[in-house]
């Protein structure tokens, strides 16, 4: 029997490291004693060795991406009772965090409903599942990000700070309907839309449905130019719910509770109806 020949251990972990081979780095001596003993080909110590850098490299990639999209702890699709929300299909949920089809469209997601109804939760969950299969996510308050766009703004960095959210194929602005009225802060929102439209995908929760958008948008018309890119190519969920707590702690108390008289109406027909706003756009 010959000997293996003698290899030079140091030598080739700095060259693993040159190459960038951290898991092979740290593997190939085990896997190497264990194809010695058991007679291992040559390709397939290679094959394994090169699987499990890949692997590794999957897991980094997607403990990055999940790490810079900045989701809420905790909430998750497997915690998410959809038997709550009977109007949202979980079937339909689950086949959109696969994310092919509408990510690659830039088309959106839209949930509406009254505060505790599982917006958030829903969209955070969803987030986490797209970076779970590949997908880049950022999930921001929608006031936060825009005070971050104003302040690029002001720095004559606008577009600069919009081309760097493109590397994220989804964007979820959570409590859309919570920014101030204010021209500069509206103006950025709007050009962040337009920026994404038919490009890359938003998620957007909000409390008010589009008819009372009129407080979002300082101008009736750009209100409209707004809700018709984002609603062009959108799945809408209405999460008319009663607050998830207040209705499990009603259930604990006695049984279960009523549903919520809350409604939003209908989509762009709402805004395209109300009397103001169209007599403005007209
Ligand atoms: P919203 O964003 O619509 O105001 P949240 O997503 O913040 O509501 O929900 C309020 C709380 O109730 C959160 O702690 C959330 O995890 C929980 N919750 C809401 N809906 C559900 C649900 N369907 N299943 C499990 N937890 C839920
Ligand atoms: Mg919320």
């Amino acid at each position: 029997m010959s000997t293996p020949p003698m290899i030079d251990a140091q030598r080739l972990s700095l060259m693993l490291n040159e190459l960038r081979l951290p898991a092979i780095k740290h593997m190939w001596g085990d896997f190497a004693a264990r194809a010695d003993k058991e007679g291992w080909p040559a390709a397939r110590l290679l094959a394994a060795l090169a699987e499990h850098e890949i692997a590794e490299r999957d897991r980094r990639r997607t403990e990055r991406h999940l790490a810079e999209a900045k989701l809420p702890a905790g909430k998750t699709l497997d915690t998410f009772a959809f038997d709550a929300v009977p109007m949202v299909s979980k079937a339909q949920v689950m086949a959109m965090c696969a994310g092919d089809g509408w990510l690659e469209q830039g088309a959106n997601l839209i949930l509406f409903g009254p505060p505790g109804g599982g917006k958030t939760h829903l969209a955070a969950a969803i987030g986490l599942a797209l970076v779970e299969n590949g997908w880049r996510v950022l999930f921001a308050r929608t006031s936060d990000l825009v005070q971050r766009l104003q302040v690029a703004r002001r720095e004559l960095a606008l577009e600069s700070a919009l081309t760097r959210l493109d590397k994220y194929h989804l964007l979820v602005l959570d409590d859309f309907a919570y920014v101030s009225r204010d021209q500069a802060e509206t103006s950025v929102l709007f050009e962040l839309i337009s920026a994404r439209y038919e490009r890359r995908s938003m998620l957007i929760t909000a409390n008010q449905p589009f008819g009372e958008w009129n407080s979002i948008f300082p101008d009736p018309a750009m209100t409209l130019a707004a809700v018709d890119r984002l609603v062009h190519h959108a799945t809408i969920f209405e999460m008319n719910v009663e607050s998830y707590r207040r209705r499990t702690a009603q259930a604990r108390r006695s049984g279960p509770g009523r549903p919520a008289s809350f409604t939003t109406p209908k989509v762009l027909e709402a805004v395209r109806d109300n009397q103001s706003l169209t007599q403005k756009f007209m």
